[in-house]
Protein backbone atom coordinates (compact mmCIF):
# COMPACT_ATOMS: atom_id res chain seq x y z
CA UNK A 1 0.00 0.00 0.00
CA UNK A 2 1.92 3.06 -1.16
CA UNK A 3 1.37 6.29 0.99
CA UNK A 4 -0.04 9.36 -0.19
CA UNK A 5 2.47 12.36 -0.29
CA UNK A 6 0.82 15.86 -0.18
CA UNK A 7 1.70 19.85 0.30
CA UNK A 8 -0.10 22.10 1.66
CA UNK A 9 0.17 25.77 2.45
CA UNK A 10 0.44 26.79 5.86
CA UNK A 11 0.68 30.33 6.69
CA UNK A 12 3.04 30.79 3.75
CA UNK A 13 5.13 27.77 3.65
CA UNK A 14 5.35 24.24 2.03
CA UNK A 15 4.71 21.48 4.32
CA UNK A 16 4.51 17.54 3.27
CA UNK A 17 1.91 15.24 4.87
CA UNK A 18 2.07 11.89 4.05
CA UNK A 19 -1.66 9.99 4.75
CA UNK A 20 -4.70 9.13 3.14
CA UNK A 21 -6.89 10.62 5.30
CA UNK A 22 -7.14 14.88 5.69
CA UNK A 23 -5.17 16.39 8.48
CA UNK A 24 -6.81 16.72 11.72
CA UNK A 25 -7.02 20.09 14.09
CA UNK A 26 -4.29 18.47 15.59
CA UNK A 27 -2.32 17.28 12.33
CA UNK A 28 -2.77 21.03 11.29
CA UNK A 29 -1.26 21.98 14.58
CA UNK A 30 1.91 20.45 14.22
CA UNK A 31 1.98 21.40 10.88
CA UNK A 32 1.59 24.82 11.88
CA UNK A 33 4.34 24.50 14.05
CA UNK A 34 6.80 22.82 11.08
CA UNK A 35 5.88 26.17 8.79
CA UNK A 36 7.08 28.40 11.84
CA UNK A 37 10.29 26.40 12.17
CA UNK A 38 10.64 26.15 8.51
CA UNK A 39 10.71 29.87 8.15
CA UNK A 40 12.71 30.59 11.16
CA UNK A 41 15.21 28.42 9.05
CA UNK A 42 14.70 30.25 5.94
CA UNK A 43 15.24 33.87 8.27
CA UNK A 44 17.82 32.80 10.84
CA UNK A 45 21.65 34.40 9.29
CA UNK A 46 24.00 31.09 8.55
CA UNK A 47 26.90 30.71 10.15
CA UNK A 48 29.97 31.38 7.94
CA UNK A 49 33.96 31.55 8.72
CA UNK A 50 33.61 35.08 9.91
CA UNK A 51 31.46 33.42 13.05
CA UNK A 52 35.04 32.69 14.88
CA UNK A 53 37.98 34.60 16.50
CA UNK A 54 40.98 34.43 14.54
CA UNK A 55 42.37 31.03 15.69
CA UNK A 56 39.48 29.36 16.45
CA UNK A 57 37.83 26.48 14.88
CA UNK A 58 36.00 28.12 11.57
CA UNK A 59 33.73 24.71 10.93
CA UNK A 60 31.36 26.42 13.94
CA UNK A 61 30.00 29.15 15.24
CA UNK A 62 31.86 30.34 18.70
CA UNK A 63 29.34 31.91 20.17
CA UNK A 64 26.22 28.98 19.43
CA UNK A 65 28.41 26.12 18.35
CA UNK A 66 26.31 25.74 15.27
CA UNK A 67 28.25 24.48 12.28
CA UNK A 68 29.08 26.40 9.73
CA UNK A 69 26.68 26.79 7.09
CA UNK A 70 23.88 25.98 9.34
CA UNK A 71 21.49 28.74 10.87
CA UNK A 72 22.61 30.19 14.15
CA UNK A 73 20.91 29.48 17.51
CA UNK A 74 18.00 32.19 17.78
CA UNK A 75 19.59 32.94 20.98
CA UNK A 76 22.82 33.24 18.87
CA UNK A 77 24.71 37.13 19.97
CA UNK A 78 25.49 36.99 15.73
CA UNK A 79 22.03 37.19 15.24
CA UNK A 80 20.88 40.52 15.24
CA UNK A 81 18.58 43.10 15.12
CA UNK A 82 18.95 47.14 13.99
CA UNK A 83 17.70 48.95 17.26
CA UNK A 84 17.67 53.31 16.68
CA UNK A 85 18.54 54.71 20.28
CA UNK A 86 17.03 58.09 21.14
CA UNK A 87 20.34 59.25 22.52
CA UNK A 88 19.83 62.15 25.22
CA UNK A 89 21.75 64.44 27.14
CA UNK A 90 21.68 64.30 31.30
CA UNK A 91 20.81 67.27 33.55
CA UNK A 92 22.16 68.22 37.09
CA UNK A 93 20.33 65.40 38.46
CA UNK A 94 21.47 62.42 35.99
CA UNK A 95 18.23 62.53 33.97
CA UNK A 96 17.47 62.57 30.47
CA UNK A 97 17.07 66.27 29.76
CA UNK A 98 17.52 66.80 25.94
CA UNK A 99 17.29 64.82 23.16
CA UNK A 100 20.55 65.44 20.84
CA UNK A 101 19.94 62.51 17.90
CA UNK A 102 19.77 58.99 17.52
CA UNK A 103 22.24 55.65 17.40
CA UNK A 104 21.76 53.03 15.17
CA UNK A 105 23.27 49.47 15.95
CA UNK A 106 23.01 45.95 15.57
CA UNK A 107 21.81 44.55 18.65
CA UNK A 108 21.21 40.50 19.72
CA UNK A 109 17.88 39.26 18.16
CA UNK A 110 16.96 37.90 21.66
CA UNK A 111 17.16 40.76 23.48
CA UNK A 112 14.46 42.61 24.51
CA UNK A 113 14.16 46.45 25.06
CA UNK A 114 15.03 46.01 28.58
CA UNK A 115 18.16 44.15 27.41
CA UNK A 116 19.08 46.84 24.94
CA UNK A 117 18.65 49.82 27.14
CA UNK A 118 20.41 48.06 29.98
CA UNK A 119 23.38 46.83 28.03
CA UNK A 120 23.83 50.23 26.62
CA UNK A 121 23.37 52.32 30.04
CA UNK A 122 24.23 50.08 32.94
CA UNK A 123 25.95 46.90 31.00
CA UNK A 124 29.94 46.74 30.58
CA UNK A 125 29.56 48.86 27.15
CA UNK A 126 31.22 52.81 27.20
CA UNK A 127 29.16 55.09 25.44
CA UNK A 128 32.59 56.28 24.15
CA UNK A 129 32.03 53.45 21.66
CA UNK A 130 29.33 54.71 19.87
CA UNK A 131 32.24 56.75 18.30
CA UNK A 132 32.78 53.61 16.57
CA UNK A 133 30.02 51.85 16.18
CA UNK A 134 26.74 51.92 14.48
CA UNK A 135 25.68 55.31 13.14
CA UNK A 136 25.25 58.60 15.24
CA UNK A 137 22.79 61.18 13.40
CA UNK A 138 22.41 63.94 15.44
CA UNK A 139 24.14 67.08 16.99
CA UNK A 140 27.86 66.67 18.02
CA UNK A 141 28.01 65.12 21.18
CA UNK A 142 28.61 66.48 24.56
CA UNK A 143 31.74 67.23 26.24
CA UNK A 144 33.51 64.46 27.85
CA UNK A 145 32.93 64.42 31.82
CA UNK A 146 34.85 62.34 34.35
CA UNK A 147 36.68 60.26 31.36
CA UNK A 148 33.88 59.01 28.84
CA UNK A 149 30.74 59.48 27.18
CA UNK A 150 28.70 57.56 30.10
CA UNK A 151 28.74 60.22 32.78
CA UNK A 152 26.72 62.70 29.98
CA UNK A 153 24.06 60.76 27.78
CA UNK A 154 21.05 57.83 28.19
CA UNK A 155 20.32 55.87 25.81
CA UNK A 156 16.14 54.96 25.15
CA UNK A 157 14.95 52.58 22.36
CA UNK A 158 12.65 54.51 19.50
CA UNK A 159 12.41 51.81 17.17
CA UNK A 160 13.29 47.64 16.47
CA UNK A 161 13.92 45.99 13.44
CA UNK A 162 11.75 42.86 12.37
CA UNK A 163 14.24 41.47 10.32
CA UNK A 164 17.02 39.41 11.60
CA UNK A 165 20.59 39.94 9.96
CA UNK A 166 24.34 39.42 10.72
CA UNK A 167 25.82 40.49 13.64
CA UNK A 168 29.47 40.67 13.07
CA UNK A 169 30.19 43.50 15.60
ZN1 LIG B 1 25.99 31.47 16.51
ZN1 LIG C 1 32.31 54.93 29.61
Amino acid sequence: MSETVRHFNVDGASVQWRGDRDPSPRDMEALRDMAAAMKRMTTIPLVTKQDQPPGGDPSECFWCRAREGKPHSIECVRVGREVTFGVYVLDDEGKPARRIGSWTNLEPWSADVETNEFMRNEGSWCADNMRDEGIYDGEPLPEVVDGCLCNSLRFKVERRGEEMCPNRG
